[in-house]
This record gives C-alpha cells, sequence and structure tokens, in this order.
C-alpha cells in the first residue's frame, strides 16, 4: 500500500468520527460569506473530503475550490472540541488538500484518487 493509500485511509477513518452534528456549519465565516452554502462550512467540507477520497463523488473543480475557500481559522476546531467530538477539522481539511494537489500534479482529473 502507498503512502497515500494509508493517507487517504486514515483520513477516512477519521471523518468516520463526525456525527453530523453540523454545531461547526453557522461559525465557519466562508459559510456565512456565501449565505447558507453547506458546501463551504466546515461539515461541508468533511463531507466532500470524505466522498471525493472513497470514490463516490466524481472530481469538480468546484469541490477543489471549496476545499480551498477554507482560511484555516480554526473555528469549526473549537467548536466540535468543546461540543465533546474530538476531530481537528482543520488539520483534516489541510490534509485533505495534500493528497488532492498530489492528484492534480500527477494528472488532474483524470489521475486516481
Ligand atoms: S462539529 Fe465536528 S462532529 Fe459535528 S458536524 Fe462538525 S466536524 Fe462533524
Ligand atoms: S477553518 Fe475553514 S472550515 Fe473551519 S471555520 Fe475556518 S474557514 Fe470554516
Amino acid at each position: 500500500m502507498s503512502q497515500d493509500d494509508t493517507e487517504r485511509k486514515m483520513l477516512l477513518q477519521e471523518f468516520a468520527k463526525c456525527r453530523s452534528c453540523r454545531f461547526c456549519v453557522d461559525v465557519c465565516p466562508t459559510y456565512q460569506a456565501s449565505e447558507g452554502v453547506e458546501s463551504f462550512s466546515a461539515y461541508g467540507r468533511v463531507q466532500i473530503i470524505k466522498y471525493l477520497f472513497s470514490g463516490m463523488l466524481p472530481f469538480d473543480d468546484s469541490l477543489v475550490y471549496c476545499l480551498y475557500s477554507c482560511l484555516q481559522c480554526r473555528r469549526c476546531d473549537v467548536v466540535c472540541k468543546s461540543k465533546g467530538q474530538n476531530l481537528d477539522v482543520c488539520e483534516l481539511i489541510l490534509r485533505g488538500r495534500r493528497l488532492l494537489s498530489k492528484r492534480l500534479e500527477r494528472g488532474g482529473k483524470h489521475a486516481k484518487l
């Protein structure tokens, strides 16, 4: 198993801990700026990465935009942890971006995730 495959598996395991409580949605500044588009919230980004890397969501430039528009402000982390969850959402989004950028380097839409 390659290093990328291992990382993808670890990311999916982390995301499986998300309880879909959506406490991280309203606090996200990009969600607020989008006037309510969930893909621009922390929870939306978690779902995008999860489904992209599990092969259930086709690669799309708009999804990349959703991931890269995250400001890394950590407001989602604070809420997620304060509500008793244990996800470092901000860090997971970064790791998802890293894997995605490797794919883009290897050939964009047609490279295997
Ligand atoms: S607050 Fe944490 S557990 Fe709840 S939806 Fe957001 S990422 Fe998932
Ligand atoms: S770190 Fe990203 S996802 Fe989390 S609240 Fe800030 S902008 Fe939203």
